[in-house]
This record gives C-alpha cells, sequence and structure tokens, in this order.
C-alpha cells in the first residue's frame, strides 16, 4: 500500500479554515472554558469530562444562555461533548499545551550566566543567555563557531516553559535535550514541529579557510548541514558532525574506549567539533569526518544529503 495523502489544500472537507478555527479562540470565556477542562484533563482516566453546570461554576460565568452560547461554538473544533460532559478534543488539547510552553504568548530573556562548561576550541569558559525562545551558548574568550551572534557555539531552541524551575545549568542541559532529540528527528526525515516531510543538504565549502569563521562560508565548519520542512519551514542548520553524532559505528568506536557517547549532552557536542573534516573529490559523498581516540580511528563519508553512506577504520 503506497498511498499517499493529498496535501489537504482548499475544498477539502477535513480542512477547516484557518481564519474561522482561530477566532473560535478570541474570546476571554472561550479561553476560560479552554483552560478549565485542561485542569481536569487526565491523560490516562476514562471519567474526566466536566458536567456543563461545574464547567459553568470553575470559568466564573454569570449568564448561563451566554456562556452557552460559547460553549456550543467551542464544540464545533476544540470540545467535545460526552455522556456525562465536555472534555477537550485533540485540537483544545494542543491549543492549551501552546499555551502552557509558552511560545505564542511569553517572551521571557535571560542576560549572560556562566555555565559549568567550557569553550572546545579556547578553553575560555561558556556562558548562556535566553532570548527569542532561544538558548545562545558563547565563549568568553573567542568568536566561536559561527559569526551571526558573537562568541556563539550554538543557539537551540527552548520553549519559554522550559525556564521554569531550572537554573543555567539545567537550562543549558534541557535546551541540549530538547534540541538534539528534535534535531535526530528532523534528520530522520520527519518535521518535529508538524509532522511533515523534511529536504535535507550538506553543504561543502569550496574555499574554506583552515582556522577560525571562514569568509566563504560564515562558518568554522567545511559541511554544514541544513534541514527544512516542506510544509511548515522549520529550518536547522548544523555542522556536519551531527549527522554522524548518533550512528552506531560512532556510538560502538566510542564505547569501545571507555567513552559513553551520549549525543545529546554537551561532551558530544563539544567532542563533535574535534573530528577532522576533508572534501573529498572521488567516492560515495563529498565530505569525510575522521574521529580519532586514543590513537585509533574510525572514518565517515557523507552524502549530499548527509546521509552516512560508507564507514572504515
Ligand atoms: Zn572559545
Ligand atoms: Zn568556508
Ligand atoms: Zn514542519
Amino acid at each position: 500500500m503506497t498511498a499517499r495523502m493529498n496535501d489537504g489544500g482548499d475544498g477539502d472537507a477535513n480542512t477547516r479554515p484557518p481564519d474561522r478555527v482561530f477566532a473560535l479562540l478570541g474570546n476571554e470565556t472561550r479561553i476560560g472554558i479552554v483552560r478549565a477542562l485542561w485542569e481536569a484533563y487526565d491523560p490516562y482516566a476514562d471519567d474526566d469530562a466536566v458536567p456543563f453546570s461545574t464547567l459553568f461554576e470553575r470559568v466564573g460565568a454569570d449568564d448561563t444562555g451566554n456562556f452557552n452560547y460559547h460553549l456550543g461554538r467551542l464544540t464545533e473544533h476544540f470540545v467535545r461533548r460526552t455522556g456525562d460532559g465536555y472534555e477537550l478534543a485533540p485540537p483544545g488539547l494542543e491549543v492549551v499545551r501552546a499555551i502552557v510552553a509558552g511560545t505564542a504568548t511569553e517572551t521571557p530573556a535571560l542576560a549572560s550566566t556562566a555555565v559549568d562548561a567550557t569553550c572546545r576550541r579556547c578553553g575560555s569558559p561558556v556562558e548562556i543567555t535566553y532570548e527569542d525562545a532561544t538558548t545562545w551558548a558563547r565563549c568568553t574568550g573567542c568568536e566561536g563557531y559561527w559569526p551571526s551572534r558573537g562568541g556563539e557555539i550554538f543557539g537551540f531552541s527552548l520553549p519559554p516553559q522550559g525556564l521554569r524551575e531550572r537554573d543555567a545549568d539545567e537550562i543549558l542541559r534541557a535546551t541540549i535535550v530538547y534540541s538534539i532529540r528534535r534535531f535526530e528527528t528532523m534528520s530522520d526525515g520527519v518535521c518535529p514541529a508538524c509532522g511533515g516531510t523534511v529536504d535535507a543538504a550538506l553543504a561543502v565549502c569550496d574555499n574554506h579557510a583552515p582556522d577560525g569563521v571562514c569568509d566563504a562560508c560564515g562558518s568554522s565548519f567545511l559541511g554544514v548541514l541544513t534541514f527544512v520542512c516542506d510544509s511548515c519551514k522549520f529550518a536547522w542548520r548544523s555542522p556536519s558532525y551531527a549527522a554522524v553524532s548518533n550512528h552506531p559505528a560512532l556510538v560502538a568506536f566510542y564505547y569501545d574506549h571507555g567513552v559513553e557517547h551520549v549525543p545529546a549532552t554537551w561532551a558530544a557536542i563539544s567532542r563533535g567539533l574535534d573530528w577532522e573534516e576533508e572534501r573529498l573529490a572521488t567516492g560515495p559523498g563529498p565530505l569525510r569526518l575522521t574521529v580519532t581516540h586514543d590513537g585509533d580511528r574510525r572514518r565517515f563519508v557523507l552524502d549530499e544529503t548527509g546521509t552516512v553512506v560508507a564507514v572504515d577504520d
């Protein structure tokens, strides 16, 4: 069975116009209803529906007719009526999760704060900042690996909720876990934001400067991977080593040398920065990465989509 779903364009009976759907939420009472149903929501319970009278009380509305009208509008899409009352339908849950994550509604920031990490390149202390829903790790001593923000080692996304009840080191760790796991989803061809298909490309600089940030390509990496979702434009750019970081031959290589290589850690990211990149004129792909440890090596060839196509020692 190789049938593919259509793209859900106009005229599809399963697709609702976004202006109408979002307009359904543009009211204080309706958001109050969605929140009250969320409070009652239990992912593994069958009896978490809220009866009309209880819901009316919890939202604190004072006019039954008006309340009933708003509830009726929500049951077109976000709320489901059951035998026992009302509960959130999957689109309602997604709305609440977006509210909880805070991505669309909150804009917290974190000023430069030292973390327990050092720059692989120069050994200086690392600081993080948080702005635009992104945690930026910067070196206090050198220009980092990308030119866009001074001293940038990486900028990884984390929803605002990820800052709550975490200190700077915990924020750094949460950011790496959240982002690297999503990156792996992306590199497996599934968009972590929308589930759509992903285009992958590996660009290898033609005229690369061997040290520091290269003027020709704008990074300190010979190979740069770019992933873009076909549907929602969610995009990701990373050094070539990220394509190899969770490859079984790499994890096994380190394991055999007594090193536990866990991709979603600062240690694994730093380790990747040391791997040697080499442009290949001939062979199965344009770029080879060489990993060395205790005098041994393992080499990986990447094709133009960043897929590992050859491994040798
Ligand atoms: Zn540095
Ligand atoms: Zn370059
Ligand atoms: Zn997407």
